[in-house]
């Protein structure tokens, strides 16, 4: 099967399993969203969900979390992988917000802010302004590895080539849909292609059995 049909096949799949796209990280506003994101790198949405609260409560607008130190920042947050380098850039962050005029729909101006990478900013773009973005994370790429969707070594490429597989207008609820599909079916270590609706008929057994392998 071309590449191009089996997106559209899985794209047709997803769409039937995964119809609503609820944004996973609690958040009020793009500001939040983006501290929330930023905070998720290395941890899980559940853990960031509960953490934020207290933080929120503390500091829901960059004015606030400027004015707050980085040692009370870690504590509030200690409980999420590297809390340390975090509280530092929410700081920052913070500071580059206020000269910045606050959070905007910008590429360079998010992408310049500290701790914030492409895929952070995508993440913002797509689901506080509805740009459309195809954020990859680790799990995508290694999904989008496993279908025969990309060969990409790196996030990037895989971007460019989930981006030239599906239409423009289905970006922002399709990563969704994959992080919901891979929590869902994906165990850390088996792969049973048999059961799994995806894997059993799209899967490179190649790439899984070179996976298992390393
Ligand atoms: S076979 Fe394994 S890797 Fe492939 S989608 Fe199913 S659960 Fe995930």
């Amino acid at each position: 099967m071309k590449r191009i049909e089996k997106a559209y096949k899985i794209g047709q799949m997803l769409d039937k399993f995964y119809p609503e796209t609820p944004v996973p990280l609690d958040h009020r506003d793009p500001y939040t969203l983006l501290v929330a994101v930023m905070l998720s790198a290395q941890t899980t949405d559940k853990k960031v969900n509960e953490v934020t609260p207290d933080l929120f409560s503390h500091a829901d607008t960059p004015e606030k979390m400027s004015s707050l130190s980085v040692e009370f920042i870690q504590k509030t947050i200690k409980e999420i992988g590297l809390a340390p380098t975090k509280a530092k850039n929410l700081k920052k962050m913070a500071g580059q917000l206020i000269e910045g005029g606050g959070v905007r729909p910008d590429w360079k101006y998010l992408e310049s802010l500290a701790g914030v990478g492409h895929k952070t900013a995508s993440v913002v773009m797509a689901q506080s302004y509805d740009i459309p973005a195809f954020p990859v994370d680790t799990h995508i790429h290694r999904l989008a590895a496993r279908w025969g969707l990309s060969k990409a070594n790196n996030v990037e490429v895989t971007e460019r080539d989930l981006k030239r597989l599906w239409p423009k207008e289905t970006w922002n609820s399709r990563h969704l849909q994959i992080i919901f599909f891979g929590r869902e079916y994906c165990p850390a270590r088996s792969h049973n292609l048999n059961t799994c609706p995806i894997c059993s008929w799209a899967a490179t057994k190649k790439r899984i059995k070179q996976e298992m392998g390393s």
